[in-house]
């Protein structure tokens, strides 16, 4: 099994309302968001998928919450945006993008400092 991933980022500000301390107040992150896909074997090519694809599909994506306050966004109006939530609805979006493909989404990762993240596979 060969696992490819493409790490990208984006900024924004957020605030989750439930938690009790400095978090629940309004405030930004450079989220890191690595994206994996799965491969049982690789092309003639010696490629199981091309890595500017994936980056492509990633940043598009993330230009949707680039530079927002993602409390604002509608999948975010009834779900805190906290890293696990981000995560698991980026890899809604992504995973029908992979299905016509010769791999297939594995997680998604989002870092919201250098030494915090989350990865979420269902
Ligand atoms: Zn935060």
């Amino acid at each position: 099994m060969y696992q490819l991933f493409v790490e990208e980022h984006f900024d924004a500000a957020h605030y989750l309302p439930e938690y009790n301390g400095k978090c629940e107040r309004l405030h930004g992150h450079r989220f890191k968001v690595v994206l994996r896909v799965e491969a049982e074997s690789v092309g003639s090519d010696g490629m199981a998928y091309d890595f500017a694809e994936m980056k492509r599909l990633l940043r598009e994506l993330l230009s949707q919450v680039d530079h927002t306050c993602l409390n604002e966004l509608g999948p975010f109006s009834a779900k805190a945006p906290s890293s696990e939530n981000i995560a698991a609805w980026l890899y809604r979006e992504l995973q029908p993008l992979f299905e016509d493909t010769p791999v297939r989404l594995a997680s998604v990762e989002v870092w919201e400092s250098p030494t915090a993240g989350v990865s979420y596979s269902p």
